[in-house]
């Protein structure tokens, strides 16, 4: 394998820690702990206001838990928005770890204060929310992380590099699959034993999709980000599998693929993007095969230290996270452990934290960052993810492609200034 020596670039060292708030994620729920524990291990981020719980008395307890000021326990995000922005030590970028329906509003309420946004996925519950909250965004200035987490794990970034510098030759076909099964029981008559599970049952709460919105979604993102590919059409079936519910639990979508510099010119690439959450056996089973010209990679996130690397007629090479050794050196400005000690989804997120830490010291300190220094996923990824669902949606009913294109695409005309 023939990886360029170059020089990797360090990140600017931080200048003081940057103060994060939360709404959502305290205790009980399922994703807001992982949030903590990424921006701690980043050792970019204090953890220093919470609107962490619907419920106020969990939200003041998960707060004495994680040490944070009883008067910076909120239980209403706008109150936290509000007082947060009137405190000398207010925070810097609220993390968004709540129910769907709530990233948009959340969104707005911390924008209008001028504070930086870390939304979970997707980016919104209903599409008719993404025009007003780009609006907003484009007006208040601030850096809107959306945590597409797996884009962080190094192997994935050294994917990426590999596929962009060519070493697979021209991308020919990209096959991607995500594969749980903690649906497969669960259905209309039964989620509401489980109190997390409710919103993700509700069309208004959690939006019309169940798995395509949940996982498909990071999917689409990982194919978009490592073959820096467009999703230009789809044509999804979508089916459920397990216990009988009103959205899909497993969705079988084609895609069609286009380079972004060549949206005008006819040449397409195709895919495939499987997805359910009632599949007998799997666990976490986000997987990507890319194919090329010259070779094929393939990363599984279940086994993240390594990257399958093929060349046609040679033998296979498994290239193992670290320093050298065929990494690129971009890559290794991530690695914070040394090859054969691993890393894991925890460090994914830290590395998410770190970038966008680096970006928001950064905008803090009125300075820019060299091109490509930091790759996170943004409020333009989670449109794309948006627009990602709609098309599926439409499709699972028309039984049709359908161009990712919303109706009134106004969002996409000024995707320069995401
Ligand atoms: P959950 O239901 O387990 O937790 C949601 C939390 O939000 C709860 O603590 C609830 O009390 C709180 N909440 C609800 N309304 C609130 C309000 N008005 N103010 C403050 N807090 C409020 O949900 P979850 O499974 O943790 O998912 C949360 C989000 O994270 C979802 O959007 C989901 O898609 C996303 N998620 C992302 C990943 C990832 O890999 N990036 C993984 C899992 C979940």
């Amino acid at each position: 394998m023939n990886m360029k020596p170059q020089t990797a670039q360090t990140f600017p060292k931080p200048t003081r820690r940057l103060r994060l708030g939360m709404v959502g994620g305290g205790h009980g729920s399922l994703i807001g702990a992982v949030h903590a524990s990424g921006a701690r291990l980043s050792g970019r981020w204090d953890i220093v206001a919470g609107a962490l719980s619907s419920n106020p008395e969990r939200a003041h307890m998960s707060g004495r838990d994680w040490l944070i000021d009883s008067e910076r326990c909120y239980v209403d995000f706008q109150d936290m928005a509000r007082c947060e922005a009137q405190r000398q030590d207010g925070i810097d970028a609220v993390a968004i770890v709540t129910p769907n329906y709530l990233h948009a509003p959340v969104a707005h309420a911390f924008m209008e204060q001028g504070i930086h946004i870390i939304s979970d996925k997707p980016l919104t519950a209903q599409p008719d929310e993404i025009a007003p909250l780009l609006d907003a965004y484009k007006a208040s200035g601030v850096i809107y992380g959306v945590t597409y987490v797996y884009a962080s794990h190094v192997m994935v970034r050294q994917a990426r590099e590999m596929v962009l510098s060519g070493m697979i030759g021209e991308v020919r076909q990209v096959h991607v699959e995500y594969l749980q099964d903690w649906a497969i029981n669960i259905g209309n008559t039964n989620f509401e034993s489980d109190a997390a599970i409710p919103w993700r049952f509700d069309p208004e709460r959690n939006g019309k999709s169940l798995t395509v919105a949940d996982i498909g979604t990071h999917a689409e993102h990982l194919v978009r980000f490592v073959t820096n590919l467009e999703i230009e059409a789809l044509r999804a079936e979508f089916y459920v599998t397990g216990a009988s519910k009103s959205m899909e639990d497993t969705a079988f979508i084609t895609l069609r693929l286009k380079e972004k510099a060549t949206q005008n010119v006819s040449k397409t690439l195709p895919g495939t993007l499987i997805v359910s959450q009632a599949m007998a056996g799997a666990q976490c089973g986000l997987r990507i095969r890319v194919s090329g010209t010259k070779a094929g990679l393939e990363w599984f996130q279940e086994a993240p230290e390594t990257l399958s690397y093929r060349p046609i007629g040679e033998p296979e090479q498994m290239i193992s996270r670290g320093h050298g050794a065929g990494m690129h050196p971009s890559t290794e400005r991530l690695v914070r452990m040394k090859r054969g000690h691993p890393e894991a989804l925890s460090d994914a997120w830290a590395n998410l934290y770190t970038e966008l830490g680096v970006a928001i010291e950064a905008h803090r300190l009125g300075r820019s960052l060299p091109p490509e220094l930091v790759a996170f996923p943004t409020i333009e990824d989670g449109v794309h993810g948006m627009y990602f669902v709609d098309a599926a949606l439409r499709s699972s009913i028309s039984q049709n492609w359908e161009t990712l294109v919303p109706q009134n695409p106004e969002p996409f005309q000024n995707s320069d200034s995401f």
